[in-house]
């Protein structure tokens, strides 16, 4: 084995046999049937990289900045090949020597960390959609124009804290609202994370861009002190935040990511102190966001919560990616969208099966991503409060 060009732990690259089983689970590997667009083939690049003194030429830089990050081959491996530490690292590598994640991107990352600039951009591009002045392909769902206020804290120090994030807060404020009033209906006290904290870094560790990502993981651990648990209502911010201990090597981080809980898997625990529901919801179908069921394994609770309101209807597909991927869809549209077709096929047969005509999702991303092609998708916590209201 050579020196280490991406900088990839050698035992984790060693644990692929090569058995296959991961390709049908690969969204990438299902649209266009291409091995080097599969976790195995991938996995053979780094290798070649690695271990062979291939080239970091522009046929490698394709293999890896195509894949999603869903991590659906995780679960699927029988090996426990540890796929997205091997991809973050690469990417890593990548965007150090900038063959992924280009200028213009970096900047809009940057964007993320600073919460009033964001609001305001937020608004001046809901603004623009409205004179017509956004492309459609730009793939964004309506914005909003006004978002409300953040729920308010009920106790300094409080049961529990809710994260608010960075785009969840400025496109999907009413979520936290609704979440808050779930949380409240246990009996709980909460206080919502300042927005100082702002952005996790979820998407910038993704873009390969790990100093950026730590320092806003730094900074977020600073702004939610104490001890009480980090409920998240965002599937792609619960796995970065989880993952702390991972990006930061600290005690402090990992003693942090262990407060963090995705808000479903709070309320499951505790789902004998919801309120029953004042308004039943008939069928409703659940998307499982990757990050949720993939990288923190915690798709059940969403249906122990959710199932008190409604008939949970499932998919077909085995929690195939939607295509989202955090700025995916927006850097990968033509993959993104091929993929995307794949789940709203499987939306419309479960649809036709049960009569359910709303799809929950528990991510912003995923939410998005299936709105923008005309699917009705609502996250699980606005659906609860309003069964409860
Ligand atoms: S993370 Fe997703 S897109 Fe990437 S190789 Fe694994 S299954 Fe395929
Ligand atoms: S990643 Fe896992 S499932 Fe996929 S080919 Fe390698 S060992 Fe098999």
């Amino acid at each position: 084995m050579g020196t280490s060009l991406l900088g990839l732990d050698d035992e984790e690259l060693s644990t692929c046999v090569g058995c296959g089983l991961c390709l049908p689970h690969c969204p990438t590997y299902r649209v266009t049937g291409e091995e080097g667009l599969s976790p195995r083939g991938r996995i053979d690049a780094m290798r070649a990289v690695e271990w062979r003194g291939a080239p970091i030429d522009d046929a490698f830089v394709h293999f890896i900045d195509t894949c999603v990050q869903c991590r659906g081959c995780e679960p699927a491996c029988p090996s426990g090949v540890p796929y997205g530490h091997l991809a973050e690292a690469t990417m890593q590598t990548l965007a150090a020597r900038h063959q992924v994640t280009p200028r213009w991107q970096r900047l809009a990352f940057r964007g993320l960390g600073h919460h009033r600039l964001l609001l305001l951009g937020s608004t001046l591009l809901a603004a623009a959609q409205r004179l017509g002045l956004v492309p459609r392909r730009a793939g964004l769902s309506r914005l909003p124009l006004r978002r409300g206020r953040l729920p308010a804290a009920t106790a300094a120090e409080p049961d529990v804290w809710l994260y608010t994030g960075c785009v969840m807060d400025a496109w999907l404020r009413p979520t936290h609202r609704a979440t808050a009033t779930v949380i409240a209906a246990t009996g709980a006290t909460l206080r919502p994370t300042p927005t100082s904290g702002g952005c996790c870094g979820a998407l910038h560790v993704h873009a390969g861009l790990a100093p950026a990502a730590r320092r806003l993981a730094a900074r977020t651990i600073a702004s939610i002190p104490g001890d009480a648990p980090i409920l998240v209502n965002s599937a792609g911010c619960g796995a970065a935040l989880k993952d702390y201990g991972h990006l930061l090597g600290t005690a402090e981080a990992e003693r942090f990511a262990a407060r963090v809980l995705d808000v479903h898997e709070w309320l499951a625990a505790r789902a004998d102190r919801l309120p029953p529901p004042r308004r039943h919801l008939g069928p409703v179908i659940v998307q499982d966001p990757c990050h949720l069921r993939h990288v923190q394994r915690a798709e059940q609770p969403v249906r122990t919560v959710l199932g008190r309101y409604a008939d949970v209807v499932e998919l077909a597909d085995d929690g195939l990616c939607c295509g989202a991927g955090g700025a995916y869809s927006v850097f990968q549209p033509e993959l993104a969208g091929a993929v995307r077709e794949r789940k709203v096929a499987a939306i419309e047969v479960a649809s036709q099966r049960s009569g359910a005509a709303l799809v929950a999702s528990a991510n912003p991303g995923c939410a998005m991503h299936l709105t923008a092609a005309g699917v009705d998708v609502r996250h699980p916590m606005d659906l609860v409060a309003e069964a409860i209201a």
